[in-house]
């Protein structure tokens, strides 16, 4: 997939995790994952997932956090600004900001994630970027 932006994954260290809160949203997660990560942490995975997921439109999504009206995804540590889970996170983390939906238009993406930048390259073809 071509994407219309770079991203330097060098800036996620200063960041403060601003993927993993802010104004609520779903970091979907299979049974699988759910799974390796019940492993990870020694527990059984149907006590894993009682604890840290939610059911959404027949989905998994894992947990959130509301601290301060900040909704913080229940994995990250907000003292030490990092996912505690990372070796182990869900695809939809391992594979941000290369999304399907940031492939039309990266222009939240550029405003949230001090990582991403425009790919002059493919500059002429990031209208809505
Ligand atoms: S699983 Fe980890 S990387 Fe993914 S949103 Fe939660 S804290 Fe962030």
């Amino acid at each position: 997939m071509n994407f219309p932006f770079q991203f330097d994954s060098t800036a996620c260290a200063a960041c403060g995790g601003r993927c993993c809160r802010g104004t609520g949203g779903y970091v979907w997660v299979s049974w699988a994952e759910l799974e390796a990560m019940a492993a990870a942490r020694g527990m059984n995975a149907g006590l894993f997932a009682k604890q840290y997921a939610r059911r959404v439109q027949g989905r998994l999504s894992l947990q959130e956090r509301v601290v301060n009206g900040e909704h913080l995804c229940c994995f990250f540590d907000r003292i030490a600004c990092c996912c505690t889970i990372y070796d182990n996170r869900p695809e939809q983390c391992r594979t941000f900001p290369f999304w399907e939906r940031y492939q039309e238009d990266c222009r939240e993406l550029l405003r949230e994630c001090p990582g991403v930048s425009l790919d002059l390259l493919h500059k002429s073809s990031a209208s809505n970027c």
